[in-house]
C-alpha cells in the first residue's frame, strides 16, 4: 500500500489512494484465489460473477479511507446561539472487525457542548461512516468519531457511545448471539464533570438501543 499525503488533524489515517480499476482487478483475482482455496469452484454459475461483486463491496465498505472529514464539514460550521446540550442517537453504524474482516453493527449516540460553534446535524452520521466504513476496532471508531468532533468544533465537550454486535462473536468463536459491545469516548466536560455526563445518560434514556 502506497502511503498518501497525511490529511489536517491527527484523527485521520494515512488513506490510501483511491482504488483504481487495477486494484479493483487485484482484489477480484484475489477473491478467484480464496474461493478455490476454499474448495469451491469459481466457474460454476452462483460463483461466476462473485469476485467482482466482492470486489464492489469491499470498495463500499472501506470507502472511509478516501474520504475526506473536512470535506464533509465543508461549510456546515454554523454560530452557536446558545451552549445547550446536542444529541443525535440511534445513528445506525455498520462496520468491519479489523481482525475477521466479518461485520459489526449497532447504534452511535453523539453528543456535544458547542463553544461558539455548531455543525450541521446531517453531518454527524457522516462523520460516523467515514470511520465505521473501514477495517475497525470498536474501541478506535468510538474515539476517531469523538476526536474529530472535538477538534473541528472546539467543543466544551464531545461524547461518542456505541452499541454493537460483533458477527465474529455470534457465528464463530464464543458463539454469543445475545451479548453486545459498549464503548464510549468522554472528551472535555463529559470527561471532567459526573453531572454533564448523567445529563447526558439520563436524556440517553438509558442504553440497550442495539436490541430494541
Ligand atoms: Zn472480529
Amino acid at each position: 500500500m502506497k502511503k498518501g499525503k497525511r490529511p489536517q488533524g491527527p484523527t485521520l489515517d494515512f488513506p490510501p489512494p483511491p482504488l483504481s480499476g487495477k486494484d479493483l482487478e487485484a482484489i477480484m483475482n484475489h477473491t478467484a484465489a480464496n474461493i478455490r482455496l476454499l474448495g469451491e469452484d469459481t466457474t460454476r454459475e452462483g460463483l461466476k460473477d462473485t469476485p467482482r461483486r466482492v470486489a464492489k463491496a469491499m470498495q463500499f465498505l472501506t470507502s472511509g479511507y478516501r474520504t475526506d472529514v473536512d470535506q464533509i464539514i465543508g461549510k456546515a460550521l454554523f454560530k452557536a446561539e446558545s451552549s445547550d446540550l446536542v444529541i443525535v442517537r440511534d445513528i445506525e453504524l455498520f462496520s468491519m472487525c479489523e481482525h475477521h474482516m466479518l461485520p459489526f453493527w449497532g447504534k452511535a449516540h453523539v453528543a456535544y457542548i458547542p463553544n461558539g460553534k455548531i455543525i450541521g446535524l446531517s453531518k454527524i452520521p457522516r462523520i460516523v461512516d467515514a470511520f465505521a466504513r473501514r477495517l475497525q476496532v470498536q474501541e478506535r471508531l468510538t474515539a476517531q468519531i469523538s476526536e474529530t468532533l472535538m477538534e473541528r468544533l472546539g467543543a466544551m465537550g464531545v461524547a461518542v457511545i456505541i452499541e454493537a454486535v460483533h458477527l465474529c462473536m455470534m457465528m464463530r468463536g464464543v458463539e454469543k448471539q445475545n451479548s453486545y459491545t459498549i464503548t464510549s469516548s468522554m472528551l472535555g466536560v463529559f470527561r471532567t464533570d459526573a453531572t454533564t455526563r448523567k445529563e447526558l445518560l439520563h436524556l440517553l434514556g438509558g442504553l440497550g438501543s442495539v436490541k430494541r
